[in-house]
């Protein structure tokens, strides 16, 4: 019974960003997902809610597409498993590599495929310093991200993570990882800042860094085409054609962390198509396979690839590899994931439906007294909240307020998410959402503001 599977999970089960005080005062709620179909997800108590989050913005397809399901059952009966390495692959592994590389930006050469975007952007990492040694520069090591830029939560990937929830106790970051502004002109510190000045100075920073340290020591530069886990925040106008400006003077790498972006979720296949983008690395993960089986991949650039080939000459076996690396069964859960949002066009309803969310959310509670901004990108939308609108006054982080309208919105039958840095509730729908239900969710989440905040 639940009662059971309550106790045996507190008993057992260290969660994933579990609230430590919580579990120990036996606080923390189990909350047990038994099942879901298209954009619902339902728990063993028969409640059924809509999952305006596609789990943690990665069930692109939706849930419970037989066609994925079957590829996967089909790999699991004839080859559960065989290794990727020296030269080992799989028919699922290999048509996955043609298929992710035939949609990939032209100049993007190969994929090495991991198990989730945080692996991946290790492996990105280890490439780039790879890479470096191979020019004969080992110095040009340090990396830059942004502060409230997400890359996962590894030793090197928590340092990136520019969110202080992922440093704090952990001793990170590690030295060498720098962080730079985080482009969101909302929250830009001075007010009298146009968007143009305000990307101006984010170039300045990242220049003056740049300048301090010595381009000589600074390998890579990485970013989410879309800064998601720290605000959905879609970029400045004009503010990556600046960026790469500086990257390419000063031979910087750009590494696109499309691990949310990849596959769809802007409207366009990659955020780098989307806002023309040249990366030395891509990093994919959760869209690769709409999250049925776990996948992630680094796309390097012609230009990597081809000093990697010169090294594997003088140094023989780059020593870097997962077990799992191109497991059988993730790469046909890949292959029929990608196929299908194809057939369904899911990319260009994710544009259409996405577009639309956003539109009527505006509508909806853009004018309240308490929405400082509603923002979003394709199928990415975020309500951020303010204490005082008129003079851009936020609250006081420890009031959770994001937190309480989150809640307020679950009980109403929606997910959303309340994003770790601020009081933003953040949209991440999968693409087959329907207008129908982009409504509900829309509605509920004005009552929910209105619940908490007042009308
Ligand atoms: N990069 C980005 C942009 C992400 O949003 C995430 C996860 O949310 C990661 C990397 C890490 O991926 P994973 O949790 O699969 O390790």
């Amino acid at each position: 019974t639940n009662d059971v599977l309550d106790q045996w999970d507190r008993e057992n089960f260290f969660h994933p960003s579990t609230h430590l005080a919580q579990h120990a005062r036996g606080e923390s709620a189990s909350r047990i997902i038994s099942g879901a179909k298209d954009c619902h997800i339902e728990d063993r108590n028969g409640n059924r809610v809509l999952d305006g989050f596609a789990g943690l913005y990665c069930v692109n397809a939706g849930y419970g597409r037989r066609e994925i399901t079957d590829a996967i059952a089909k790999q699991a009966s004839e080859l559960s498993y065989y290794h990727a390495y020296a030269g080992h692959g799989t028919e699922a592994s290999i048509t996955l590599a043609k298929m992710v590389m035939d949609r990939a930006p032209a100049h993007m050469s190969k994929v090495y495929f991991g198990l989730g975007g945080s692996d991946a952007n290790e492996t990105n990492i280890k490439l780039l310093w790879y890479y470096n040694n191979i020019l004969g520069r080992p110095e040009k090591k340090k990396v830059i991200s942004r502060w409230r830029g997400y890359h996962g939560s590894g030793l090197m990937t928590g340092s990136l993570t520019g969110l202080s929830l992922f440093h704090a106790k952990f001793d990170l970051p590690l030295d060498g990882v720098l962080h730079t502004v985080a482009p969101d002109f909302f929250r830009r510190e001075n007010l009298e800042q146009s968007e143009a000045e305000f990307v101006a100075y984010c170039v300045e920073h990242l220049e003056e860094m740049i300048a301090l340290e010595g381009a000589d020591t600074i390998a890579a530069f990485i970013g989410e085409p879309v800064l998601g886990t720290g605000g959905i925040v879609p970029p400045p106008e004009g503010y990556w054609a600046a960026i790469q400006a500086v990257l390419q003077k000063h031979d910087i790498a750009l590494i696109a962390d499309e691990v949310v972006t990849g596959f769809g979720r802007l409207g366009s296949m990659f955020g780098s198509d989307h806002y023309d983008l040249k990366p030395d690395f891509i990093t994919i993960a959760k869209g690769l396979t709409s999250a049925y089986a776990p996948l992630s991949g680094s796309i390097v650039s012609d230009k990597v690839w081809k000093v990697l080939e010169q090294g594997a000459d003088e140094n023989g076996v780059m020593g870097h590899g997962w077990t799992y690396a191109a497991h059988p069964i993730g790469a046909a859960a890949g292959v029929a994931n990608l196929q299908l949002i194809e057939d369904l066009d899911l990319i260009g309803n994710a544009r259409d439906v996405g577009a639309y969310l956003n539109q009527q959310m505006r509508a909806a509670v853009g004018d309240h007294p308490h929405v400082g901004d509603v923002r979003g990108e394709g199928m990415l939308c975020a309500v951020e909240l303010v204490k005082d609108r008129e003079g851009r006054k936020f609250y006081d982080p420890a009031d959770k307020i994001g937190v309480q309208v989150v809640a307020a919105l679950l009980s109403s039958g929606v997910i959303g998410r309340a994003m770790p840095q601020g009081d933003i509730i953040g949209f991440a729908p999968p693409f087959c959402l329907t207008r129908a239900e982009a409504d509900e969710i829309v509605e509920k989440t004005k009552a929910a503001i209105h619940q908490v905040l007042g009308a």
